[in-house]
């Protein structure tokens, strides 16, 4: 698990997803405790199966750990089977996290997971103990992603691969929808059923082959 945690590490830092900020996480076999990488002074980008921390459910911050882990023991103890969730910073989703509104057309059959109405975690500030980490999952919900005000957004999956899968289309399909906005011309909207599109473009067999395509580039040298 540390290997395959280190790996989404790794994959999401090449995507500039996580970095100085953001983080991600992987619930354990023993439902009280989780995995996560290392914190804002570690390349993400060069992570080591040994760098990932075990932590449990009531663990509190400390140095080396990221800030705001208490989101990730907030979904873990509420949800036990979401067994990971991403936290991001990314320019596209925090662009979104802007507007008074944002809006929740869908505009890309790979996103289906997104929300007819993207909840959206009003706080201006880091998730930085455990109550706010439960008001923000109360926040979520259901859904795969919620934003945060001037912040970013988390997202989270059944599996591992299918958070970092949805991560990364997630910043596209707001880049999408901040390009679509831009140019001003009457948009057309996906009007599917979001669940059915979803399960039709992104079955598990589809988040494996993703893993194994973006595996491929952040293979460690030794
Ligand atoms: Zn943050």
């Amino acid at each position: 698990m540390r290997q395959e945690l280190a790996t989404a590490t790794r994959i999401l830092g090449r995507h500039e997803m996580i970095g100085m900020f953001g983080h991600v996480s992987l619930l354990t076999d023993d439902p009280q405790r989780y995995l996560i990488c290392p914190g804002a002074g570690q390349r993400k980008d060069r992570c080591r199966p040994t760098d990932i921390i075990e932590l449990g459910l009531d663990d509190e911050f400390r140095f080396g750990l990221p800030l705001e882990l208490y989101m990730h023991a907030a979904t873990h103890r509420a949800k036990p089977h979401i067994k990971s969730l991403v936290h991001v910073h990314s320019p596209n989703l925090t662009a979104l996290a802007a507007m008074d509104e944002p809006p929740s057309e869908l505009l890309m059959i790979h996103a289906g997971f997104w929300p007819e109405r993207i909840p959206l975690w009003e706080r201006p500030d880091l998730v930085r103990d455990h109550d706010s980490g439960r008001e923000l999952v109360e926040t979520m919900g259901d859904h795969a992603i919620a934003l945060m005000r001037w912040h970013g957004a988390v997202i989270v999956g059944e599996t591992l691969r299918e958070a970092v899968f949805r991560t990364l289309l997630a910043e596209r399909h707001a880049g999408i929808v901040l390009t679509s906005l831009a140019h001003g011309r009457p948009l057309k909207p996906a009007a599917a059923s979001r669940p059915d599109l979803y399960a039709r473009m992104l079955p598990a067999s589809t988040h494996d082959l993703n893993w194994r395509y973006e595996s491929s580039f952040v293979e460690l040298e030794d």
